[in-house]
């Protein structure tokens, strides 16, 4: 027998909010029948007027709030509602450090039966503002003139923005000279209806503690008109700019970048510091956008790692290297292994801007890699994994659990993944000894967190 749902569209119910969804709506639940209303926070009683009602759950709308949450401020982003970018400005900082460390825990309960694990509060900023080194903005054109800022919520209408309160405020006055300089030499926007046009992206990362900004024009044709005046006005306009990079992506898609990378001016990478670690990093290698965070994330897998100088430490999913380098001075050996060829050539080139000679890099997928490695005798005393959202591959994991290495450090940027991946390894004979989160992305409902986890029993 079906389950009978008990609201109709256009329905008036006044409900109690529990939860957040990933998107930031509050989640109320009318008999267990769950529905997400935008813009409404844990704790909130209101009236809500259902909008949609589907099978497993429904959706509402705001009418009128009865009780607020404590943590409820206005949010201080002009164009907060239509970008999406962030979900949670309504809600004050220290609210969003209560929710996520609840996230943290509700789904290592619900989904890794780890109702018992020690979770620790989030460590946050001290000023969560202004903190992204990497800005990508789609550009568009808007009467005659370029624009570029980011798609309007569920749609691919680009909406024009000057600045963003989460962006470091060196990438937005470059995004906007870029624009500019762009605009002025002709450069017409790319289309992606018509799939027309030049300009797709521009992309600027900067590093925090050596100044240098990359800026790379992502195109859709190899060659833009008046190219060299137009990277002289660049060159001339950009102050602390070391790097223009033109990415050509001819492809009729959503994914930003192209293969194949030219630089116009200057050097191909720009370098930054974590900690006292050198990094040069290329246009399409992954790094951390909040640096100043990064360093709280990687002293703690450092610590969990609880490394004596004697231990060989796998890195797994390991990018340009960032935690083999944090790690290998306190290991015997590091080997990391990275899908991206780009990224491991500046894994190699960074351990040897820092002189570090005890890391060994390999290009290809971890789940393929570390299991090779294994067969030729390589094994771990300690495994660290960074994996993308979907967390790590199940091949992986059974590498792990024959391996046995006596400690794993799991960085996850995606609870929900983490969680599942928990479980397998407790089953597996390992124990989750703590859970660490950390906020790298402040004002949005994105939550890392670091897990140790020691080799116990054979099962
Ligand atoms: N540890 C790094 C990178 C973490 S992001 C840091 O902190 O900077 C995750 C990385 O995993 C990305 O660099 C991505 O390119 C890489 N990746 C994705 N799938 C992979 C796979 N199957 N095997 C190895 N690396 C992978």
């Amino acid at each position: 027998m079906s389950k009978i749902i008990p609201v109709q569209k256009n329905d008036f119910v006044e409900v109690e909010f529990e939860d957040l969804t990933h998107e930031g709506a509050g989640v109320a639940k009318v008999d267990g029948y769950p529905l997400f209303v935008a813009n409404a926070l844990p704790g909130e009683k209101a009236k809500v007027k259902v909008t949609k009602v589907g099978k497993g759950f429904g959706f509402g709308r705001l009418i009128e709030l009865y009780e607020k949450s404590p943590y409820r401020v206005e949010a201080p982003c002009a164009i907060y509602k239509e970008c999406g970018g962030c979900q949670l400005q309504h809600l004050s900082y220290e609210g969003q450090m209560v929710a996520k460390e609840k996230q943290v825990r509700e789904v290592l309960t619900r989904i890794g039966k780890l109702g018992n694990v020690k979770v620790h509060p989030v460590l946050g900023m001290k000023e969560p503002w202004h903190y992204r080194n990497k800005s990508q903005v789609p550009i568009g054109e808007h009467e005659g003139g370029l624009i570029g800022g980011f798609y309007q919520r569920r749609t691919h209408q680009i909406i024009n923005m000057e600045t963003c309160l989460i962006q470091q405020s060196k990438n937005d006055e470059v995004v906007q000279l870029v624009k500019e300089i762009c605009g002025r030499f002709g450069i017409r926007a790319y289309n992606e209806v018509a799939h027309k046009g030049m300009l797709r992206h521009v992309m600027v990362r900067y590093g925090l503690v050596t100044g240098e900004v990359m800026v790379v024009l992502v195109t859709k044709t190899r060659e833009l008109p008046n190219q060299e005046k137009l990277v002289a006005e660049i060159v001339k306009q950009v102050d602390g700019l070391t790097s223009l990079v033109l990415n050509v992506n001819p492809n009729k898609t959503n994914v930003i970048m192209g293969e194949e990378t030219r630089v116009l001016w200057g050097q191909e990478v720009i370098h930054d510091y974590i900690g006292d670690i050198k990094f040069a990093i290329s246009p399409r290698s992954f790094y951390q956008v909040n640096p100043e965070q990064t360093k709280v994330l990687y002293d703690k897998a450092l610590e969990y790692a609880e490394l004596s100088g004697e231990e060989t430490v796998i890195d797994a999913y390991c990018g340009i290297g960032t935690i083999s380098l944090f790690l290998a001075k306190q290991a015997r050996k590091v080997y990391g292994v990275e899908i991206v060829p780009e990224a491991i050539e500046d894994a190699r080139r960074n351990a040897k801007l820092n002189g570090i000679v005890n890391t060994e890099f390999a290009v290809g997928a971890a789940e393929k890699v570390i299991p090779d490695w294994y067969e030729a005798g390589i094994s771990a005393d300690v495994l660290v994994v960074d994996p993308p959202r979907k967390g790590c591959d199940q091949a992986l994991l059974e590498t792990i659990l024959a391996m046995k290495p006596k400690r794993v450090v799991y960085v996850s940027c995606n609870p929900a993944t983490l969680a599942r991946d928990l479980r397998i390894l407790e089953d597996g004979g390992y124990r989750t000894i703590e859970v660490q989160p950390v906020d790298m992305f402040p004002q949005t409902m994105h939550c890392e967190a670091v897990a140790k986890l020691d080799f116990i029993e054979e099962v």
